[in-house]
C-alpha cells in the first residue's frame, strides 16, 4: 500500500536539520535556539527532591494545581489582571503542544488563519491537519514591521484565527501596544480568535516591556496565550509549556489536550513550583543576562562581513551576510556549516514566498566560549571570502 501523506510538502524542521547537519560535520551549533550552559544547580535540586517525595505518577491531566497557582501570581505580577489557575490555566508539552491544541480548537475544515511571514515553522502544519489555510502576509521589511492594511484587506468570511509571536521568532522583533491597538480594532465584532505565541515573554531587550495579549484591555476575552518553561529556566529539553485562555476556551483546548499527551512529567512541574516561590529573582534578571550575551556576540562580529541587525528579544541575532556573498541563504547557510564548521539558520524557510534575502538567524542563548569561538570561525570565513 502507498501510503496517502497528508502533509505531502512538509519536511524535517530547519531546526532538527541544522543540528543534525552540525553534528555530522562537526560543527559548532549555533542554530536551533537553546542554551548549552547548566541550569541553576537549584532547579536541579529541586527535580531530584520531588523524584525522591514519589512525585513520580500521572499529574493530574490539566497540571498541577500548585504550579498553576504560582503561574496566575506570576501573570498577575507581569500583566495585571486577575487569572483563575482551576479554569484558564493549562499546562502543556512545551509551547508547541499548546500551539497545536489551540489551533485544533479554533479552525474547522474550509477557515482561515492570517499568519505573518517569517513565520515560526509550527503554524501552518497544524493549521493545515485541522482542514484550515494559512493566509500568510509579509511583515514589512527591513524592521518586520506590520501592515495593518493589507492584514485587514486579507480577512475574508472564512477567517477564524489570527497568530501573532512576540517576541518574536525569527525576526527577533517585538510588538507594540499601538499594534496590538490595530488588531483589536481589527477583530473586534468578527468571530476570529487570537493565538498569542509569547514564549520570549522574558528575553526582551533595551528596557522594553513585553506588550503582552493578556494586558490588553479586549484580547484577552478571545486568546489563546502560550508560555514556556523551556525558555525561561534554560531548560527546553523539559518540555514545559502552558497556555492561559478564558475558562469556555479552556474547556475546548483540554478536551483535545487529554488525548495529546494527557498530563505532563509530574516532578518537574513540583520542582517549577518551588522555583517560582523561592527563586523569582532569577526570572527577573532574564532581559539583562541575554542582553548582555546579544551585545557580546554582536561586538565580536564587528567589522566582519556578518552585520547584526537590531535585536528587540528572543535568543536570537540575525546577521546580514549580503556584503559578502548574493548565495541564496539556504546554499550560505550549507557553505557555512562545511567551510566555516558553524550550524546557522537561514531566513527564507520562514517564508511562503522568500523574498531575495540575505539573513541568518544566530543563537545567543549559549555560553560567552562559544560565541566567542563562533564569532571567530565567522570572521575567519569572512576575511576568507573578502581575499577570494
Ligand atoms: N524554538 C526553537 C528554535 O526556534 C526550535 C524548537 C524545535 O526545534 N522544534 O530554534
Amino acid at each position: 500500500m502507498r501510503f496517502r501523506s497528508k502533509l505531502p510538502d512538509v519536511g524535517t524542521t530547519i531546526f532538527t536539520v541544522m543540528s543534525r547537519r552540525a553534528i555530522d560535520e562537526g560543527a559548532l551549533n549555533i542554530g536551533q535556539g537553546f542554551p548549552d550552559y547548566p541550569i541553576d544547580p537549584r532547579l536541579a535540586d529541586f527535580v531530584h527532591d520531588a523524584i525522591a517525595a514519589g512525585r513520580n505518577q500521572y499529574a493530574p491531566m490539566e497540571g498541577v494545581v500548585e504550579l498553576r497557582t504560582q503561574i496566575a501570581r506570576k501573570l498577575e505580577a507581569s500583566y495585571g489582571g486577575t487569572f483563575d489557575p482551576e479554569l484558564e490555566i493549562t499546562i502543556t508539552c512545551g509551547g508547541t503542544e499548546a500551539l497545536f491544541d489551540a489551533i485544533q480548537v479554533s479552525i474547522s475544515a474550509g477557515d482561515e488563519a492570517i499568519i505573518f511571514d517569517p513565520a515560526y515553522d509550527a503554524y501552518e502544519p497544524a493549521v493545515r491537519l485541522a482542514g484550515g489555510r494559512c493566509i500568510r502576509i509579509p511583515l514589512l521589511p527591513p524592521d518586520f514591521s506590520y501592515d495593518w492594511q493589507r492584514i485587514k484587506e486579507a480577512l475574508s468570511e472564512r477567517t477564524r484565527l489570527i497568530i501573532i509571536n512576540s517576541p518574536h521568532n525569527p525576526s527577533c522583533t517585538a510588538i507594540t501596544e499601538w499594534d496590538l491597538a490595530q488588531l483589536a480594532a481589527l477583530v473586534n465584532d468578527r468571530p476570529i480568535t487570537i493565538l498569542s505565541d509569547e514564549v520570549y515573554e522574558h528575553v526582551i531587550f533595551d528596557g522594553r516591556r513585553h506588550a503582552s495579549v493578556l494586558a490588553h484591555p479586549e484580547l484577552p476575552e478571545r486568546s489563546f496565550v502560550v508560555f514556556s518553561f523551556g525558555k525561561t529556566l534554560h531548560a527546553t529539553g523539559w518540555r514545559t509549556g502552558y497556555c492561559v485562555a478564558p475558562a469556555a476556551m479552556t474547556v475546548e483546548l483540554r478536551k483535545v489536550h487529554q488525548f495529546n499527551t494527557f498530563s505532563i512529567v509530574s516532578p518537574l512541574q513540583y520542582a517549577i513550583t518551588r522555583y517560582l516561590a523561592e527563586c523569582a529573582d532569577r526570572i527577573r534578571d532574564l532581559p539583562r543576562f541575554f542582553q548582555t550575551k546579544r551585545d557580546f556576540l554582536s561586538r565580536q562580529l564587528q567589522g566582519s562581513g556578518f552585520r547584526p541587525l537590531a535585536a528587540a528579544g528572543t535568543y536570537f541575532q540575525l546577521v546580514d551576510y549580503g556584503s559578502l556573498s548574493r548565495e541564496r541563504d539556504l546554499e550560505f547557510a550549507d557553505r557555512l556549516i562545511r567551510e566555516a564548521k558553524i550550524a546557522t539558520i537561514p531566513l527564507s524557510v520562514f517564508y511562503a514566498e522568500p523574498p531575495s534575502m540575505t539573513l541568518l538567524r544566530l543563537c545567543v542563548a549559549k555560553r560567552d566560549e562559544t560565541l566567542a569561538a563562533a564569532a571567530l570561525q565567522l570572521r575567519a570565513f569572512s576575511e576568507r571570502q573578502t581575499r577570494a
